[in-house]
């Protein structure tokens, strides 16, 4: 029961992230033609109107007619099998994008949810503290989602999106810091998160002078450091990421499809990881520990 009702609210957030994912671009794509940088002018023209028709109206919009939504084009998942994909006034495919980043939301907060219910990520005795930490992950969810969908697609993680992320995470970080039995140790672990996520990120910025990672990724990193608060999942995270990473790209490698030039965005990966060190790490960490002792005294019986 529970469980479906917050994944009817992540299915309605993830509805919203759609959408914000799409004004997001439409912004930067103004600014950077502002600034001076080439932009795709057929980009700018299907993307302009969902920024420039918010005086008259805030309304979400079709990409392709401008035709306004009505609210039940914008029931999630249920308006997209209703049209079979397609847009009810032009009848031109909608694409997958949408109801992807509806499932996602609600597939990452119902997750989240587990992960706070059963083995407390952090949860506080305090029940005032508790629904705050509930919130404040929540947003935390929605912002990754935002972060992963934009990063995948263009290749950036704006400041809009990592800017309240690590301000969410921050409060979390000092909320778990808190409540910690041992406050110092609780932070000293949080800080060898943040160098782990963040530290050898900024490392491999300066070095390379921004070609090899972007800044984004250091404050992505920052963000889920805050967020994650134990340097051993925090490492399990990064191991994680290059782990996804390389399963992904070794196969186009053997097919030659990929040149030492080729763009991956790390953003996507590092969530990913962030992810699942956040719900499984200490079960990994365990079950590694016990295979390595298991490991260890077969080796002495012998
Ligand atoms: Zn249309």
């Amino acid at each position: 029961m529970e469980y479906a009702f917050i994944i009817w609210i992540g299915l309605i957030f993830g509805s919203f992230a759609g959408a914000t994912v799409w004004r997001l671009r439409a912004r930067q794509l103004i600014e950077d033609q502002a600034a001076g940088e080439r932009v795709s002018k057929k980009e700018l023209t299907k993307l302009t109107p969902l920024v420039q028709s918010r005086l008259s109206d805030d309304r979400s919009r079709c990409l392709h007619c401008q035709h306004s939504l009505e609210w039940y084009d914008l029931v999630p998942i249920v308006s997209w099998l209703s049209t079979r994909g397609r847009c009810r006034y032009c009848s031109r495919p909608i694409g997958w994008f949408e109801p992807l980043i509806e499932i996602g939301t609600a597939g990452v907060l119902a997750a989240l949810y587990w992960g706070l219910r059963t083995h407390g990520i952090t949860t506080s005795p305090n029940p005032l503290i508790d629904s705050s930490l509930y919130a404040l992950w929540l947003g935390a969810g929605v912002l990754l989602v935002i972060a992963f969908a934009y990063d995948a697609k263009w290749f950036l993680l704006p400041d809009r999106v990592i800017f309240p992320l690590i301000a969410v995470s921050g409060v979390i970080a000092a909320m778990r810091i808190l409540e910690a039995p041992t406050p110092i140790f609780a932070a000293l672990d949080t800080l060898g998160a943040v160098l782990i996520l963040s530290g050898l990120y900024l490392a491999l910025w300066y070095v390379s002078k921004g070609r090899w990672v972007g800044f984004g990724d250091v404050k992505l990193g920052l963000a889920l450091g805050l967020a994650l608060g134990s340097w051993t999942l925090a490492f399990l995270a990064l191991f994680l990421a290059n782990l996804i990473g390389t399963l992904i790209v070794l196969p186009n490698l053997v097919r030659g499809k990929v040149s030492k030039k080729t763009q991956i965005p790390f953003g996507p990966l590092l969530i990913t990881g962030f992810v699942i060190a956040l719900l499984w790490g200490n079960l990994l960490i365990d079950a590694y520990t016990e295979a390595m002792n298991g490991f260890t005294s077969v080796l002495l019986m012998l």
